[in-house]
Parts: C-alpha cells; sequence; structure tokens
C-alpha cells in the first residue's frame, strides 16, 4: 500500500515556521507582515475561505484585515481599495477572493495588485516570473506550491530524470504546477480534456498531479508502481450511504484503487487542501522579508 502523504501535517509545519520567522523579523526590527484579504459579494464558501485565512493570518501573528464589500461594488471602488492597499506600507499581501460578482473584470483586478504584493501569484510579472525561472523572487500560486512542498517531502528537491505528468492545465494549477516541475528538472509533460489515451500517458508517470475536478477520473490501472500521486480535486459528490441527502469529498483519483499502485498518494480531504492556506501565509511572510531587505525564507 502507498504511504499516505499527510497534508495537514506538512501545512502544520509550514504555519509553524512561518509563526517563527515572523517573530525573528519582529526581533530585526521589521514591521509585522500584512495580509489584506478582500471579499466581494456574499458567496458562502468564499466566506469560510476568507475567514480560514484571516484566522490563520492572526495565528502566525500577522496583521491581519478583512474588506467585506457588498455585491453591488462597482469595480472601480474596488480598484481604489486596491489602490490603497498597495500604496499602504503595513500590507505586504493582498488577496482577493474569487470568484467575483459578473459586472467585475476580474483579470484588471488582479493586473492592478502590486506584483510584490500578489501573494496569490496571478499577476503577470509572477507568471512571467515563474515561467522563466525567476523563482527567488516570484509568487508561486498557493496550491501548486504547496503540492510541490508535498512531493518533496516524498521525493527531494531534485527531480532529476522523473517523468511528471500534470492532468490540467488551468493557470490556477495546471500550468504553474507544471512549471515547478520542470524547475526541479522533471521531463514534464502537461495534459488536458483533448489529450488522446490518457490513461497510457498517465502510466509514464513518476509524478502524477491530477487538477480536473472530475471525480476519481483516475483510476488504480492509470497509476504506474511506485509513482507519486498528488490528488488536486476537490468534488463533492452524493454520499447515500451515509444518509439522505449526505455528501461527500472525493479527488479526481480513486484513491482506493491508486494506493494499491503508489508508492505515495494525498487523500481528499487532508492532503493537498490544508497545503493551499499555509502557502498563503508562506508567500506574504516572503513578501514582508522581502520588503525588509531581507532574503526570502525558503520552504
Ligand atoms: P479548471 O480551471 O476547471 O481546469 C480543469 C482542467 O482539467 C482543464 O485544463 C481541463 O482541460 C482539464 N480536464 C477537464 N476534463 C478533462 C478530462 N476528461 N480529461 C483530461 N483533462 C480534463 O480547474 P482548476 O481550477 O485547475 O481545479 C482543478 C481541481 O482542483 C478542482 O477540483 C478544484 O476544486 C481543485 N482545486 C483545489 C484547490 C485546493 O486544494 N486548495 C485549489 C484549486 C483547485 P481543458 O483545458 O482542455 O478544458
Amino acid at each position: 500500500m502507498a504511504e499516505v502523504i499527510d497534508g495537514k501535517n506538512v501545512a502544520e509545519d509550514v504555519v509553524r515556521r512561518v509563526k517563527a520567522l515572523t517573530a525573528e523579523l519582529l526581533e530585526k526590527g521589521a514591521l509585522k507582515p500584512g495580509l489584506a484579504v478582500v471579499i466581494v459579494g456574499e458567496d458562502p464558501a468564499s466566506q469560510v475561505y476568507v475567514a480560514s485565512k484571516s484566522r490563520t493570518a492572526k495565528e502566525c501573528g500577522f496583521h491581519s484585515v478583512q474588506h467585506t464589500l457588498s455585491a453591488g461594488t462597482s469595480e472601480q471602488e474596488l480598484l481604489d481599495i486596491i489602490g490603497e492597499l498597495n500604496a499602504d506600507p503595513a500590507i505586504n499581501g493582498i488577496l482577493v477572493q474569487l470568484p467575483l460578482p459578473g459586472h467585475i473584470d476580474a483579470g484588471k483586478i488582479i493586473q492592478a495588485i502590486a506584483p510584490q504584493k500578489d501573494v496569490d501569484g496571478f499577476h503577470f510579472i509572477n507568471v512571467g516570473k515563474l515561467g522563466t525561472g525567476e523563482l527567488e523572487t516570484a509568487f508561486v500560486p498557493c496550491t501548486p506550491a504547496g503540492s510541490m512542498l508535498l512531493i518533496e517531502r516524498v521525493r527531494g528537491k531534485d527531480l532529476s530524470g522523473l517523468n511528471a505528468v500534470v492532468v490540467g492545465r488551468s493557470n490556477i494549477v495546471g500550468k504553474p504546477m507544471a512549471n515547478l516541475l520542470l524547475a526541479a528538472n522533471c521531463t514534464v509533460t502537461i495534459a488536458h480534456s483533448r489529450t488522446k489515451d490518457l490513461a497510457a500517458l498517465a502510466r509514464t508517470a513518476d509524478i502524477l498531479v491530477a487538477a480536473v475536478g472530475r471525480p476519481e477520473m483516475v483510476r488504480g490501472d492509470w497509476i504506474k508502481p511506485g509513482a507519486t500521486v498528488i490528488d488536486v480535486g476537490i468534488n463533492r459528490i452524493a454520499a447515500p450511504e451515509r444518509g439522505e441527502g449526505k455528501t461527500r469529498l472525493v479527488g479526481d483519483v480513486a484513491y482506493a484503487e491508486a494506493a494499491t499502485t503508489a508508492g505515495a498518494i494525498t487523500p481528499v480531504p487532508g492532503g493537498v487542501g490544508p497545503m493551499t492556506i499555509a502557502m498563503l501565509m508562506a508567500n506574504t511572510l516572503a513578501s514582508a522579508y522581502l520588503a525588509a531587505g531581507l532574503k526570502r525564507p525558503s520552504f
């Protein structure tokens, strides 16, 4: 049976280290790392994510600010708030919770965030830095950055000679994941909905990352023996066995099948999920170190 990669445990390690490095930063006379989270509208899932981000920021010892704006907020009003946060020296990281209401152009909002405060790593400058291997100063999107940390726990930092297959080519997960694996010397293939014979391709992967959003699409016989399997997918499905109307979360990988062949695998929940918020804290800390003229800590 595969080793289970405990993302909750690794995420807790990251948060503990961020907390300790925050204390060190204050001892050097710098300001507390500051994280501003902006939410527009009343989407319940977004409210839960934002509350969790603000809570973890406080746990890390950050200056934590939350802007909760009504669904009717105009694009210009949001741009004005981002302008103020860009200029505020107490703020190192700005996160605008997505999705935004339809009348606001999310792309325009993301590009308005100062790249050195773009702790989500979505600004073109940060995307370009990751793509060109400028990892010392890039902010990397939190979910792939967290997935990479989990891979390193199993395989180490140098992945030379390994074949990696990333299923999914989104800007938030698939593409940055592929770039991180490439930077770590993997031979990388990106698969997507138009890929032919995905199962055969997946079977070539020493490292298989699934970021698709289709419940249990990756079957056990797609897994190369000993492979490291990272399941980014979070899908809620009906669970009548738990009672009428009940649901449960599953990943993009059929876990029970895959775990018999893989060398190591992330569960859902408790794998990649907890890493995302932890890496948001790591990115905000890095921004504060850079703002203080210090080398950013590595994780
Ligand atoms: P997305 O933007 O919808 O992208 C999905 C990708 O999967 C697309 O590139 C799509 O291909 C590809 N795809 C769809 N059907 C496919 C198929 N049958 N075969 C092969 N590829 C297929 O999704 P995302 O934002 O990357 O998220 C992916 C999953 O990760 C979701 O379950 C999401 O909930 C989860 N997620 C988790 C976290 C976290 O853990 N914190 C964070 C972000 C996302 P095309 O490009 O050809 O359409």
